[in-house]
């Protein structure tokens, strides 16, 4: 079996004793549910319900906004409170469906399961997965439908299952492992379906070895699927990081995983492909962990989209100490929290409360050019000189020493011991960098003079995410694709993003391990 690695990387103390051996708990909400319509990259979903109606478990309540899309179900059955904007992770406000839980679970019918792929056609199964509304869950929320329709299926070599989790403190994947192994194996065996020329790799980091003992046993008989061990190194489950270690080859920002014939899912992504696959069950749930010093009882949660984070709290016995610092997602790459009245999405990994906040005790000091954020660059970057570059705005000599090859992982801030925060300013300059970009790549605006309203039916027309022709040139694909992997529309205009281009918004993809 290989033992495979990548170049660079940090051993953080990584927290999972704190919940990794405790069981997944069912959590039923209490209170209303909010569904963001934008919790995936692409164009925003379009809701199907108005305030009053009542709708039933696994009932759509709102549908993909195009093809770079992804519908949204109802988690519970009650009746529909509003449409209107809600707070999210990312701090922006985002138009949202508020349902309030009757507390009965009426479901819909599903349709028929199936115990195998057979009979079923290729472009079923992808109708299946984009019917059901599954996104990428590991952070980034690209349709998965989208990325499991390349152009050239038959050059797809390997279809990598992400179950690195190198991220600290998260554990849902490892439990999801431990207890639905099966459901792993079956949604591989559907993307592997869909790739004839391709072999299944369950690509786990060393420091679970029950989880790849299991899945080994589990496909000892699977001629197309391979279990590999990963040396255990943040971020090895980043999607650079894990085709590398993977397969040897080596992708750029201006390339897909599908360039070097690959496609990526994580563990949860995949779990969904199986439901929706051979179960017909729309996205639904998701496995949150919450937990971090300040949590009474650490834990994974199988939740239901929708559901609010305080709820999640509760459920694992409040706070020990007020925290200090609250996390959505991984320490490393998630989002600080300015609150806890935010639902969960499709991407929610975990919520972590700490009770100190190291970031902003830190006092940065003048570099002493240790060369120790070099070394732990996975991009091999030189982070001590691209932040001062960013720092200056310096945009010719940062874009020229590449850093834009950035994946925002965070390890350069980590290791410097004068507490830089490299990856913080790096990452600013890199976004304002991709916004310029875009305002190039825009085509100019028309000077005919249309009727208002006209112009804004045409203006709506655009935001529809469509698979558009890939005519930009590679400097702009390459900004494009290593762009924020968070879905960011907002009914505010700060982080709209209604009309990705499928080839570069795919490139988002996976970034994030979770
Ligand atoms: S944040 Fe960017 S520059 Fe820093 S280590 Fe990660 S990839 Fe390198
Ligand atoms: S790790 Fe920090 S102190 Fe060391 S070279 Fe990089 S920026 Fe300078």
């Amino acid at each position: 079996m290989p033992k495979l690695t990548f170049v660079g990387g940090i051993h953080p103390y990584d927290g999972k004793d704190l919940s990794k051996d405790k069981p997944i708990k069912a959590v039923l909400p209490k209170g209303d549910l909010v569904y963001p319509l934008s919790q995936h990259i692409g164009a925003p979903a379009k809701p199907i319900v108005a305030k009053g109606d009542h709708v039933l478990t696994g009932q759509k309540i709102a549908e993909a906004g195009g093809f770079v899309s992804a519908p949204i179900y109802a988690t519970v059955s009650g009746t529909v409170k509003a449409i209107e904007p809600r707070r999210v992770v990312t701090g922006d406000m985002v138009n949202s469906i508020i349902v309030t839980n009757d507390g009965n679970y009426e479901e819909v019918d599903y349709g028929k399961k199936i115990d195998t792929l057979e009979g079923l056609e290729k472009k079923e199964i992808i109708r299946r997965i984009q019917e059901a509304g599954v996104v990428g869950m590991g952070g980034a929320g690209f349709p998965t439908h989208v990325k499991l329709s390349p152009k050239e299926p038959d050059k797809i070599e390997y279809c990598i299952a992400n179950c690195a989790e190198c991220e600290p403190y998260l554990t849902s994947d490892y439990r999801r492992m431990i207890e639905e192994p099966e459901k792993l194996v079956l949604g591989m065996k559907a993307m592997l379906a869909l790739f004839d020329n391709a072999k299944g790799i369950l690509a786990i980091e060393d420091n679970k070895p029950d989880c790849i003992e299991k899945l080994s046993q589990l496909t000892a008989s699977e001629p197309r699927i391979e279990v590999y061990a990963l040396k255990t190194k943040y971020p090895q489950g980043a999607e650079r990081q894990i085709i590398y270690a993977c397969t040897g080859r080596a992708i750029n920002s201006s390339m897909l995983p599908a360039d070097a014939g690959c496609i990526v899912d994580n563990v949860d992504t995949i779990v969904a492909i199986y439901q929706a696959v051979y179960e017909q069950k729309p996205l639904m749930h998701r496995i949150v962990t919450v937990t971090g010093d300040a949590i009474n009882d650490p834990r994974n949660f199988i939740v239901r989209i929708g559901t609010n984070y305080a709820e999640l709290v509760e459920e694992a016995g409040g706070f020990k100490e007020q925290p200090a610092k609250v996390v959505s997602g991984g320490p490393m790459m998630g989002f600080a929290l300015f609150g806890l009245d935010v639902p969960t999405t499709k991407t929610a990994s975990a919520l972590l409360c700490f009770t100190k906040d190291e970031v902003s005790a830190m006092e940065p000091s003048a570099c002493i050019n240790c060369g120790r954020c070099i070394d732990a660059c996975p991009s091999r970057l030189v982070p001590r000189r691209l932040s001062v570059y960013a720092e200056k705005f310096q945009e010719e000599k940062f874009v020229k020493e590449n850093g834009m090859e950035c994946v925002e992982c965070g390890s350069c801030s980590f290791v410097c011991p004068a507490k830089r925060q490299l990856a913080q300013v790096i990452k600013s300059m890199r976004k304002l960098q991709l916004a310029k970009n875009r305002a190039k790549a825009a085509p100019p605006p028309k000077k005919e003079d249309k009727p208002a309203e006209a112009g804004k039916a045409e203006e709506k027309k655009a935001g529809e995410a469509k698979p558009a022709p890939d005519t930009k040139p590679a400097e702009t694909k390459a900004a494009e694709n290593k762009e924020n992997t968070k879905p960011t529309g907002s009914v505010d205009g700060k982080a709209q993003d209604a009309a990705p281009e499928t080839k570069a918004e795919q490139g988002k993809e996976e970034k994030k391990d979770e």
